[in-house]
Parts: structure tokens; sequence; C-alpha cells
């Protein structure tokens, strides 16, 4: 998966591919589809959600820059994949979910596959986590129409927040945000399609 997948497409940043090598993915999708979890593609894990292709997660977590110090938001746990990956390269990652169901089996998940360093919790993303805040990295993995103003007003100084922005069920923009001396700056990486992102 990572050589095909990953590295020819691209992604050369060694604590992602590590980390993307890692992670059992397995573990993270329903068990009727396991053999599919090295797959190319998205997968379903209930409740209309997916957990993202490989290649996309690899992107997503280079693209953030992670490294050992930095504070880690995901607005999006879904399988708890994402969050995995980038656990195995930062102290700490703070992610949310808006589904309670899947809130609860990937805290079950990160508890029984050792994720200490993954604090999980059920509820709205769109305010992030002000408790924790400032971020130097945000990641959501649902699309929005417009960018969550909370999740800007949370990001550190050199932040980096990675969010797929557009329509749901259309080709939605995947783009970069940085502040820099307090000001926003965005740029477009590339095309993704991600799961509508949901209010309460
Ligand atoms: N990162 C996940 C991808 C899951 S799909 C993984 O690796 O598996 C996106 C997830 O975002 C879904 O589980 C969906 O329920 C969740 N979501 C959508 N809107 C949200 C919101 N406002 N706050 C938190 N989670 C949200």
């Amino acid at each position: 998966m990572v050589k095909v997948q990953i590295i020819d497409r691209g992604v050369t940043d060694r604590a992602t591919l590590n980390a993307m090598r890692k992670v059992p993915r397995h573990l993270f999708v329903p068990e009727n589809i396991i053999d599919e979890a090295y797959n190319d593609i998205p997968l379903p894990i209930g409740y209309g959600q997916t957990i993202s292709q490989p290649f996309i997660v690899a992107y997503m977590t280079e693209v953030s820059r992670p490294t050992s110090k930095k504070r880690v938001l995901e607005i999006g746990t879904g399988s708890g994949y994402q969050a995995a990956i980038i656990a195995e390269i930062v102290d700490t990652v703070y992610t949310i979910e808006i589904i309670p169901e899947l809130a609860k089996e990937a805290s079950e998940r990160f508890n029984k596959l050792g994720y200490h360093n993954i604090i999980a919790k059920y509820g709205d993303g769109y305010e992030g986590w002000p408790e924790h805040a400032p971020f130097d990295i945000i990641i959501v993995t649902a699309a929005v129409k417009n960018i969550p103003k909370p999740l800007t007003d949370q990001l550190a100084e050199n932040g980096r927040l990675v969010v797929p922005v557009g329509e749901p069920s259309t080709i939605q923009e995947l783009m970069l945000v940085t502040k820099k001396k307090g000001r926003i700056e965005k740029i477009s990486l590339t095309f993704v399609r991600f799961v509508p992102f949901k209010r309460l």
C-alpha cells in the first residue's frame, strides 16, 4: 500500500511514511470488508461515513508538517485512522466526532490499540476545542462550505489548517490555511471528495 499508493504518488516525508507503514488500517474498518483494508479507496464505516483513501490520509498528514511537539486538532474522528497516523508522530492529538456511535467506537479502538495520546470527544467540531487551543495543526476530514471561523481563530502563529472546502457531493478543493503574523493565507492544494461537514 505504502509503496504503490503513496510513495509512487509523491509523498516523501519520512515520518508520514513510517506512520503509514505502522498503523494497521485493517483494524479501522468493519470486519466484513477487512479484505479491502489496504486497497486504494475510501471504505464505508457505517452511519453514511467513510474512512479516507490511504493516499489522502498520507497527503494531508505530510502537508500539515507534523513534528513531535506540535499540538494537533482533528475534526471528524470517523474510524480514528487519520488520528492514529498523526499520533504516531506527535505527542498529543485532540479529535472530535459528531456521530456519537462513531465517537464511542473510535475511543474504544484507541484504548485497545494503545493510542493513549489521542484525546477524543463527541461534539460539533465547528467550534474547535478552545480549552486546548491554540493548535499548530488542524485537520478537517469533512467538507465545509466555508471555513469555520473558530478554527482559524484557534490556529497558532505559523499554524497549518488543512480542510476540504466546497459543496457536498461534488469535488471539493483541499485548502491549506496558514497564519503568519496574525494574518490568514489560503492556498488550494488539490481536488478531493469528502463526506459533508454536519452541524449539531
Ligand atoms: N478522519 C476519518 C474520516 C471520517 S469521514 C478517518 O480517518 O476515518 C468524516 C467524519 O467527520 C465522519 O465521521 C463525520 O461524522 C464527521 N463529521 C462531520 N461533521 C462533523 C463536525 N461538525 N464535527 C465533528 N465531526 C464531524
